[in-house]
């Protein structure tokens, strides 16, 4: 099982692997770890990554970017308009309302979900870690901004579906960081001890996120996370294209914003301008070329200037640091490193104003393009069976609160009560009682849509059914558990009712219940599942029995409860609970979730097969593309050698021929042959082979045939050198049987002859004919010498044992080791008898 971290950045990805040597984050094809977040769309095929970026000046309108910040929202959405105006390419409303991509594609107009574009980029790097570890991958983790919602989330786990993967969990980013920095420490305190607190400050391309940790041994808890989303890289790179425009109308008269090619030109510039700035505090010129109007253009910046336009930016950077710190409940002489990443933290200025907030020098010892997905390949290792990763506790937080709201069965109106309270810890699962006698519905929103960067507070419906009332009238008891998952999603899992039966009932089970009446009022009970103890929540340790089916393994950890009466009075007991011993009946309610956000199953499925298609007619295109450049190489190869090595190896009429062959096959390359299929392109290719390869291979032989005449020679030569000695009585071949010396013989003999007939008629030959021999001919012929001769000439002389030999032999069984005494004993006698027989060296 492949075990593979993606970071999905808003400019850049990262693909990080585990090995058995660990973690490595791994190059795509052109050698670069980075794999820019575009798909651009052609005539015949797409472009994803880095071949996608160099078609944004190209492809504007069919290239597509920065779209990252478009997951779950609808096409009206502020954020979307927002981005609509930047954006080279258009963006169109759905059927749904949802926001697409209109590209041209094949040469027809497509439309692409946000999902699609982001699973395209998606195949791409599951395509390069594919290749990297030469194995399928299937299961990882994705990296998201701690700040998307419910709705960006699932649209986003839409995504790695349609690409084919299982997303085993979406890691906030900061986390991941978190995890790759302290799952190596070894000098973390204790868990009884108070915590290292670490401050994380990632600023890419689009946002500024900021993460409060605690740090225990083996033990990971996020304290809060803040976050400017609409801070980042691309903000400072706004501000140098403005000052240009502004420049290049008064110096140039150029209206740069009128023409998208040079907008785009001109971004890129001011993005390579910013990034030397951050090493260089002198004059930076920006210089292009052919610019507009057949003009060029030229300016020059300095970071002083860079960071009078952009001193409100830099200032907006404490915000978030502030609101980290606060919401932690965390002062800054507690904290004992603030470690920054992502690209835009290489600004200086941005680097300074963390730095003057926390009263202290910033850290970088992680790899600040790196670690995110660095931690996501170490979060997927620990998620992963293939893997042993140190015991290494993560808990995240919820962002945003989460509220829960229903209708009174009286329907005297909506309550709302808050679930999970900002930088909750998550995961965590809420168990809430209700009493009913009828299905209703719960709706789940974010509490505070002001505090949201999403337009959209709401949720999902869930609609309990099947709900009837106790047998004497009474209302049933619903026990609903509400959870947000490690991937920050929010659901309602399970309803139970719990019904009170008559004793001779076979189903029924004997719990010990507590029983809350009610007075017609809803009342609601919630217990709280998290896996860390949250003091808000914390009133009394309630041991209720749970359906264990129903228990995620978070379960295992302490349940707290609280109960709540409707007007949000809290109490440890609702008015008139009495415990009983009772025979109940739990019955598992059916759901239907309503999550407007999400893609229909169908759907899904469509956009399924629709990328398989796709990724196959890139695969088609590729293999037209190598066909064609094939015949081009071959039409400049032979063209090359024909006028040097290969000349003389070919007659006077062919060599004419084949040039113009080659010269016409140019020609059509550039003409009607520009944009064939792939057999066309074949057979061309095998036209060019035709006439080329029996002259390259002539040209080749003219070069291994005398080698292995040599070789053959050679080896002719060394036995005949042993059938010497053996004529005269040498003692390393006189044990050989003297018939099959004579075979040796015979087979040299034979061989000589051989070699001088084919060299003979090899040298009547000029080089452009057909060889008489072939250098694999010869090959064979040493390979049959080899084979007759060799077993013989080195057939080993009979074995005469020699004394030393006995004496090292050594003792299989301690009881059989004989005496130093009795060992000396035998090797006198061994001598003696040895010195009568033979000759014997007994050194
Ligand atoms: P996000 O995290 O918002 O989704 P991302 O992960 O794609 O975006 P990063 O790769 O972390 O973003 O950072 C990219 C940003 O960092 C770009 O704006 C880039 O210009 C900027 N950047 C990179 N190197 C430097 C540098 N040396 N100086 C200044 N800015 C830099
Ligand atoms: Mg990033």
């Amino acid at each position: 099982m492949a075990v593979v971290g993606f970071d999905v950045g808003f400019q850049n990805c990262y693909i990080a692997v585990v090995k058995s040597g660990g973690i490595e984050t791994i190059s795509n094809e052109f050698t670069d770890r980075c794999t820019p977040a575009v798909v651009s769309f052609g005539s015949k095929n797409r472009a994803i990554g880095n071949a996608a970026r160099n078609q944004m000046i190209t492809n504007p309108g069919s290239t597509v970017s920065h779209f990252k910040r478009l997951h779950g929202r609808l096409f009206h959405d502020r954020v979307v308009q927002a981005e609509r105006d930047s954006l080279p390419y258009d963006l169109v409303p759905l059927s749904d309302g949802k926001v697409g991509v209109k590209v041209m594609y094949l040469n027809k107009e497509h439309q692409f979900t946000i999902e699609q574009i982001t699973a395209m980029l998606l195949t791409k790097m599951k395509d390069i870690a594919e290749t990297n570890l030469q194995k399928n991958v299937v299961e990882c983790v994705i990296s998201i901004p701690s700040f998307f919602t419910d709705s960006e989330r699932r649209s986003v786990l839409d995504a790695t579906k349609i690409a084919g993967l299982n997303c085993l969990k979406l890691m906030n980013d900061n986390t991941a960081v978190a995890l790759n920095y302290g799952i190596y420490k070894q000098d973390l305190p204790g868990t009884d001890e108070k915590p290292k607190i670490v401050v994380f400050v990632d600023m890419g391309h689009s946002a500024l996120q900021v993460s409060v940790c605690a740090f225990n041994k083996g033990k990971l808890k996020v304290l809060s996370t803040a976050f400017d989303p609409y801070l980042g890289g691309r903000d400072f790179d706004k501000r140098l294209v403005e000052y240009f425009c502004a420049e290049f109308k008064s110096k140039y008269k150029l209206d740069v914003k009128s023409k998208v090619r040079a907008l785009l030109r001109l971004t890129q510039e001011c993005e390579k301008l910013k990034k030397l700035m951050s090493s260089n505090s002198t004059d930076i010129p920006l210089n292009i070329e052919c610019f507009m109007d057949d003009k060029d253009v030229s300016g020059k910046m300095n970071r002083a200037k860079f960071e009078e336009l952009c001193a409100d930016l830099i200032e907006r950077v404490t915000a978030p640091l502030v609101a980290a710190l606060e919401q932690a409940q965390v002062k800054l002489q507690d904290i004992s490193a603030v470690e920054i990443v992502g690209g835009a933290t290489r600004i200086p200025a941005v680097k300074a104003q963390i730095s003057k907030f926390f009263k202290r020098d910033v850290s970088t010892t992680l790899n600040a393009d790196e670690a995110v997905a660095r931690g996501c390949a170490l979060q997927c290792a620990m998620l992963s069976p293939a893997f042993r990763v140190r015991d290494f506790s993560i808990t995240d937080t919820i962002p945003f609160p989460i509220s829960l709201c229903w209708s009174s069965e009286a329907d005297e109106g909506k309550s709302c009560h808050e679930i999970f309270g900002r930088n909750h810890p998550c995961p965590s699962a809420k168990m809430i009682t209700f009493y009913r006698s009828k299905p209703f519905v719960l709706e789940a929103s974010y509490s505070d849509p002001a505090s949201l960067p999403f337009t959209e507070a709401k949720i999902g419906e869930y609609k309990l059914q099947n709900i009837q009332p106790q047998e004497n009238g009474d209302k049933a008891k619903v026990k609903v558990k509400v959870q947000v998952n490690a991937s920050g999603i929010v659901s309602v899992t399970s309803a139970t009712m719990v019904l009170r039966v008559s004793s001779d009932d076979s189903e029924t089970t004997e719990i010990n219940e507590d029983i809350y009446y009610h007075d017609g009022s809803d009342e609601i009970d919630i217990q709280d599942k998290t896996q860390e103890t949250n003091a808000h929540n914390q009133l009394s340790v309630d041991k209720e029995n749970l359906p264990t089916a129903q228990c995620p393994p978070m379960e295992k950890e302490q349940n707290h409860k609280d109960a709540l009466s409707m007007n949000g009075e809290v109490t440890n007991q609702p008015p008139d609970a009495k415990k009983a011993k009772m025979k109940v009946k739990h019955i598992g309610l059916p759901i239907e979730e309503t999550i407007t956000q999400q893609l229909p199953k169908d759907c899904l499925s469509t956009y399924i097969e629709q990328e398989s298609k796709m990724i196959q007619q890139d695969c088609q295109e590729k293999e037209r593309n190598n066909a064609k450049n094939a015949v081009e190489e071959n039409v400049y190869h032979y063209r090359h050698k024909l006028e040097g090595p290969y000349q003389s190896f070919l007659s006077a009429q062919d060599h004419h021929s084949f040039f113009e062959l080659l010269n016409g096959t140019e020609n059509w390359l550039y003409d009607e042959g520009a944009d064939q299929d792939k057999q066309t392109y074949l057979n061309k290719l095998a036209e060019i082979q035709k006439l080329g390869l029996p002259v390259q291979d002539r040209y080749q032989e003219s070069i291994r045939r005398p080698q292995m005449f040599e070789e053959l020679s050679a080896k002719i030569q060394s036995y005949m050198t042993v059938m010497e000695e053996y004529k005269n009585g040498s003692d390393s071949y006189c044990h050989i049987d003297a018939m099959d010396m004579d075979k040796v013989r015979v087979c040299i003999e034979d061989t000589q002859v051989w070699m001088t007939n084919m060299q003979n008629s090899q040298d009547k030959l000029t080089p452009d004919r057909e060889p008489a021999i072939h250098s694999t001919q010869i090959q064979e012929k040493l390979q049959a010498l080899n084979n007759v001769c060799e077993e013989i000439v080195s057939k080993p002389k009979p074995r005469v044992d020699s004394p030393m030999d006995e004496k090292n032999i050594q003792p299989e069984h301690p009881h059989n080791m004989k005496s130093p005494e009795d060992v000396t004993m035998e090797y006198t006698n061994l001598i003696q008898n040895e010195s009568k027989r033979s000759h014997v060296n007994i050194e």
